[in-house]
């Protein structure tokens, strides 16, 4: 087994490591804000123009949409790692959608269809861009990713995804880059139950026929690191990922963070 080390410092032996995927392998953060911004763009011209102020405002603080602080382009977007964007499954996401047309004043009905089909509209228009882009279809891995993966391999360390995104999200991805092969499984939104529930840790690690208590998680949500530690991964090996962000993540103290794959090693 392989002893984990962060910057110097044992972490303890571990037989696997389980990763996020957006915003840990993936730094997804300009993919998040065109799909945020085409959902807000179609469901303001689905309401009356004396609605469109408030709902902008509503969608824009329930996506966590958000001008980029100290950015060179005054209109440069950014989604904060802890709103629905960047951590919701996309029912959530379309559920909080639903609750902003209500809150300027469509029945729940109405408030539901037209969010349907906004992320239907939306979702068609992605897939037309990621067709059209044949080398940014996908989101970029972060820095130093295929270097870690293949250090975890040499040592015989598994490694499986656990994404709230859907099965296809996550296997094109990994094939987009190459990472297929150093992957044992994943676990998408489309397992149940899905993340962040701690039986999806431990219905991952019987795919991976290991223990939790012999694991690490890494993430770059309070919610991943909860549900580590939770479904019994020693909190030190509960690790936070800071790098794939504009502005860093609000995560959790104690839980110790990485900013870099470089930071850890086995022995
Ligand atoms: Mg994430």
């Amino acid at each position: 087994m392989a002893q984990l080390l962060l910057r110097g410092i044992e972490l303890g032996e571990v037989e696997a490591v389980l990763f996020d995927k957006d915003g840990t392998l993936s730094i997804s953060e300009p993919q998040l804000v065109t799909l945020a911004q085409a959902r807000v763009f179609l469901c303001l011209d689905q309401v009356e123009e004396r609605l469109r102020p408030a709902l902008s405002e509503l969608l824009h603080r329930a996506y966590g949409l958000r001008t980029q602080p100290h950015a060179a382009d005054p209109a440069a977007a950014a989604i904060c790692p802890a709103g629905i964007t960047a951590v919701a499954s996309r029912d959530h996401n379309l559920i909080a959608t639903a609750t902003a047309l209500v809150q300027v004043g469509l029945g729940w009905p109405e408030a539901l269809a037209i969010s349907e089909q906004v992320f239907a509209q939306a979702d068609a228009a992605d897939a037309r861009r990621a067709a059209g882009a044949a080398a940014g279809a996908t989101s970029r891995t972060t820095e130093g990713l295929h270097d870690w993966l293949g250090r975890l391999q040499a040592a015989g360390v598994r490694c499986a995804v656990i994404s709230n995104d859907d099965v296809a999200g996550i296997e094109t991805f990994l094939s987009a880059h190459g990472l297929s092969a150093f992957f044992g499984a994943i676990w998408s939104a489309e397992h149940s139950p899905r993340k962040p529930d701690p039986a999806a840790v431990h219905a991952l690690c019987a795919l991976l026929g290991v223990s939790a208590a012999r694991c690490a998680l890494i993430g770059d949500a309070n919610s991943d690191l909860r549900m580590a530690v939770a479904a019994g991964i020693p909190h030190q090996r509960a690790l936070g990922y800071t790098a794939a962000w504009s502005a860093p993540p609000p995560l959790a103290e104690p839980h110790p963070r990485v900013h870099h794959w470089d930071e850890l090693v086995l022995a």
